[in-house]
């Protein structure tokens, strides 16, 4: 169990940004060595010490219960669902659900502040972490940034500032590193809403993403990897692009992704209270996973927003996880009118809902062992968590 307490972190001192990172290559650029959190580093950093297991039964107060497929591949939680809110909120990433909670929890005063990421006034994909204090701030940090954002970058206002009761949204590799100098901000209350996270890339890595993938790059506003095995690209007029899965230029884009990202396997943020994705939900509708008592008072605030189903689960990924495999390590692209085919037939017979969100788990799983296998082979046994060893072992790898 992680023991940090002392105050000692006050005299630490932040990173410069041109600074190299503890973690090297494989910094996800959290946040936070850009602040006086950086005195616990080798034991917050999610690349640096793994420690999910631990932070875990210390978040949930219970371990992972590794004899429930659910939560092998779900983490810790007592409920589940698919959810839409009954009036999304125009220009967010789906419906608006994690705004919505958020404006919430500020509006009834349940917390001082939120920290989420706006975008600059230059770039709209230029992530701009702050501490919202307005429902209007939550709002205009509505939509993801698909790209490394140091989210926590400003914990050190928070401490600062005296706060004492505060949200947090972000990624994994954000809230690892949270959880594991939660004790050290001096707060009442700690709430986390987090999203899945995976495929991130930095900047320069998400316009040749766009530059390659998109027939109009300069105008996409946001994308998605869709239940519908396509990307969708959403337009400045309004207009969606919809590019499959299987017409990606595999061969171009294999190093796009972030060393971080291709070296992480906690897609499914295990760390937060809630979690909104889509992964597990019908095409169109978000994804909810309640993992704790915390998570689920954060939920109840929006059920009169939202339409609600179960969850729900069809097909079988198995064999097309298998066959992805060597596809993906040799670059194999295929030409579009086969993609486009290929998209067609799997929509039709491929798996949905929970199966759909396994099927991306094992096939990023999968890869991201190969990744850490062959560039930190040092890293291996104890950066990977057993409950994703027990997702690659189902599949055979190549060496
Ligand atoms: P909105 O109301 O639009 O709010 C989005 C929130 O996300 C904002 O509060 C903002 O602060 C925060 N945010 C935006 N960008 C970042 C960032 N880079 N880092 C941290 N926080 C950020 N879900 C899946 O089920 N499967 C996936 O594979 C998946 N991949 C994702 C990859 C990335 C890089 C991100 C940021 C999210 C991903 N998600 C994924 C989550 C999903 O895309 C939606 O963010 C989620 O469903 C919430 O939608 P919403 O309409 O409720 O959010
Ligand atoms: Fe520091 Fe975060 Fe990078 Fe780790 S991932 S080195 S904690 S900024």
């Amino acid at each position: 169990m992680t023991s940090i307490d002392s105050n000692k972190h006050k005299k630490a001192k932040a990173l410069k940004p041109t600074s190299r990172r503890p973690a090297k290559e494989l910094c996800s650029e959290c946040g936070l060595c850009d602040t006086y959190y950086i005195h616990y580093v080798k034991e917050a950093c999610a690349f640096i010490n793994q420690q999910i297991g631990e932070l875990e039964t210390q978040t949930h107060n219970r371990p992972r219960n590794l004899e429930d497929e659910n939560e092998v591949y779900f983490g810790v939680h007592q409920d589940m669902m698919a959810a839409r809110k009954q009036e999304p909120i125009e220009g967010a990433q789906w419906t608006g659900i994690v705004s919505s909670i958020a404006i919430e929890m500020l509006n009834r005063g349940l917390v001082e502040g939120v920290v989420c990421v706006q975008n600059t006034k230059e770039d709209r994909f230029q992530p701009m972490p702050i501490i919202a204090r307005t429902p209007e701030e939550i709002l205009a940090a509505r939509v993801n940034k698909p790209t490394l954002s140091p989210n926590l970058s400003v914990l050190e206002q928070i401490e600062k500032s005296g706060m004492k009761r505060l949200l947090v949204i972000g990624v994994g590799c954000q809230i690892q590193a949270l959880r594991a100098v939660e004790k050290q901000l001096g707060l009442e209350k700690l709430y986390v809403l987090g999203t899945p996270c995976v495929d991130n890339v930095t900047r320069a890595g998400l316009q040749k993403f766009l530059d390659t993938t998109s027939r109009s790059p300069d105008t996409v506003v946001s994308y998605e990897f869709m239940q519908d095995f396509r990307v969708h690209f959403k337009h400045e007029d309004g207009s969606t692009e919809t590019v499959p899965f299987f017409g990606l230029k595999t061969n171009q884009l294999k190093d796009v992704f972030a060393p971080s990202c291709m070296s992480c396997f906690d897609y499914v943020n295990s760390l937060a209270d809630l979690v909104v994705g889509y992964m597990g939900a019908p095409f169109r509708w978000q994804w909810i996973v309640v993992r704790n008592d915390t998570g689920k008072e954060m939920l109840d605030l929006v059920q009169d927003q939202l339409d609600t189903q179960p969850v729900m689960s069809q097909g079988n990924r198995k064999e097309a996880v298998q066959q992805s495999i060597p596809a993906y390590d040799k670059g194999v692209t295929l030409p579009m009118w086969a993609a486009k085919l290929m998209g067609v037939v799997i929509e039709r017979i491929g798996p949905k809902g929970l199966e759909y969100a396994r099927f991306s788990i094992d096939s990023h799983f999968t890869r991201n062992y190969l990744y850490v296998k062959r560039n930190h082979p040092e890293k291996l046994e104890a950066h990977v968590p057993e409950f994703a060893k027990r997702i690659v072992g189902q599949y055979k790898l190549p060496d």
